[in-house]
C-alpha cells in the first residue's frame, strides 16, 4: 500500500535526520544544546552526550542549558 510506505517513510528520515546530525556532533564537546518541545515536557539535550534533561518550560531548559556548559 502506497499509503503505509509513505507513513513510514517520514519517522525514518526524521531518524537517520537526527543520527547524522549526532554524529557530527560527537566528541564529547559542549558544541551546541538543543531543547525541544516533546509536548508535555521540553527534552533538552547537549553535544557532549552527557547532559540530557527534561523540563518544563524552554527558558528553564535554556537556564539549565547555561549552568551546563559553564560547569565545563
Ligand atoms: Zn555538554
Amino acid at each position: 500500500m502506497d499509503d503505509d510506505n509513505m507513513m513510514l517513510d517520514s519517522p525514518m528520515e526524521f531518524l537517520s535526520g537526527l543520527a547524522d546530525a549526532e554524529g557530527a556532533e560527537e566528541g564529547g564537546y559542549c558544541l551546541g544544546q538543543s531543547i525541544l518541545d516533546a509536548g508535555d515536557h521540553y527534552a533538552c539535550h547537549c553535544s557532549c552526550g552527557s547532559w540530557d534533561v527534561r523540563t518544563g518550560t524552554r527558558e528553564e531548559g535554556l537556564r539549565l542549558a547555561r549552568l551546563h556548559t559553564a560547569d565545563s
